[in-house]
């Protein structure tokens, strides 16, 4: 698309007619910085919003997730391997961060596989991969698992807190906590779960939405889309993305998910246990599943005090309602989760909005 073909669609976003208050829903960290980053949303109409869902991995990780990781570090002296966004996460007493000052042996890494690398080099010690994160990721944790037991590598495991999407945002749908016209759906996650498995958001709750991508273009093209859908009051799905996006997905990622992973009843920070939301290894893997592998005490389960963050996942307040933002809370001083992540919503906000 040329510079011009982008500005003449700017323009027609800037001005389209809405008749009443418009809210529409993303559920993708991605999607939640880059609508801020790529100045979409500073262009939006009057009386269009975007409420920003549970899309941030990180964030919807409930506090217990990560105790039971410092636990397991502390307890069975084993190195907790992580990606870097998870190390500044308040669990209910400290952080990984904190806790590597503390000696706790944790390391960051870019992908499970380097946590098996790190097992292979390490036999005297058990290495454990925290495995969090959305559809995306899963296939990569999947194969790792596969190749620990290939290689018979017994010193490897995962603390499995995968969830899927679409759960959630039948719950939230359910809910009808939030008013929700429609919704910008992850080109990423659709790539692996198709279209198919988000068709119930216009089958079963009469809400049209738009699978887009992430550049700038790909934002603009998605919300115009979805207003045109939302005022022709047609709930319908469409694809944006497609370049990358089939009705069926990756099938083979699916298959690679399915034969490690079952679904489980998960727990999302803010909105509580959804059924089939989550992902555990099946029993003939358990042996990498690092929560059967290490049992230890849980202690009490702790909310930062004053933190928000339900309900800014939920959609029912804007980060700029916490009365922490930007002061007790910052980037710097993080009281919950969604101020760490950079695909939080709260540290979007933070960074955009000039603070
Ligand atoms: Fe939680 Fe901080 Fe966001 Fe408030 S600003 S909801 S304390 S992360």
């Amino acid at each position: 698309m040329s510079n011009q073909d982008l500005e003449k669609y700017a323009d027609k976003l800037k001005t389209f007619p809405l008749g009443r208050d418009v809210n529409i829903m993303e559920v993708c960290g991605t999607h939640t910085t880059e609508f801020f980053r790529s100045g979409v949303k500073d262009i939006f109409p009057p009386r269009l919003t975007l409420v920003d869902g549970p899309g941030c991995p990180v964030c919807v990780t409930p506090n217990d997730y990560l105790d039971r990781a410092v636990e397991i570090a502390r307890r069975h002296r084993a190195i907790i391997t992580t990606f870097g966004d998870m190390m500044r996460v308040p669990s209910s007493y400290t952080s990984l961060l904190k806790e590597k000052a503390e000696g706790v042996d944790v390391r960051i890494v870019y992908s499970p596989m380097d946590a098996l690398s790190i097992a292979r080099q390490n036999k005297d010690r058990e290495v454990v991969f925290l495995s969090v994160g959305f559809e995306t990721t899963v296939p990569t944790e999947a194969v790792a698992v596969k190749q620990a037991k290939l290689e018979g590598i017994d010193n490897f495991s995962i603390l499995a807190g995968n969830k899927l999407t679409p759960p959630a945002v039948h719950a939230l749908l359910q809910a009808e906590e939030v008013k929700i016209d429609g919704f910008i759906l992850p080109g990423h996650v659709s790539v692996i779960t198709g279209i198919k498995t988000w068709r119930f958001i216009a089958d079963t709750f009469g809400k049209p939405c738009v699978i887009a991508g992430f550049g700038n273009r790909d934002l603009l093209m998605g919300t115009l889309l979805l207003l045109d859908l939302i005022e022709k009051q047609q709930p319908v799905i469409m694809n944006e993305y497609t370049q990358a996006v089939t009705e069926e997905g990756n099938t083979r990622a699916q298959e690679v998910m399915a034969e490690i992973f079952e679904l489980h009843e998960a727990k999302w920070r803010g909105i509580g246990p959804i059924p089939g939301s989550g992902l555990k290894i099946r029993k003939e893997y358990e042996a990498y599943d690092a929560q059967m592998k290490f049992p230890v005490k849980m202690p009490p389960l702790k909310e930062a005090k004053g933190c928000r963050c339900g309900e800014v996942l939920r959609g029912v307040i804007s980060p700029l309602e916490c009365p922490l933002f930007g002061k007790a809370c910052t980037p710097q001083t993080p009281v919950g989760a969604c101020m760490v992540s950079t695909e939080g919503s709260c540290a979007a906000f933070y960074k955009y909005k000039g603070f």
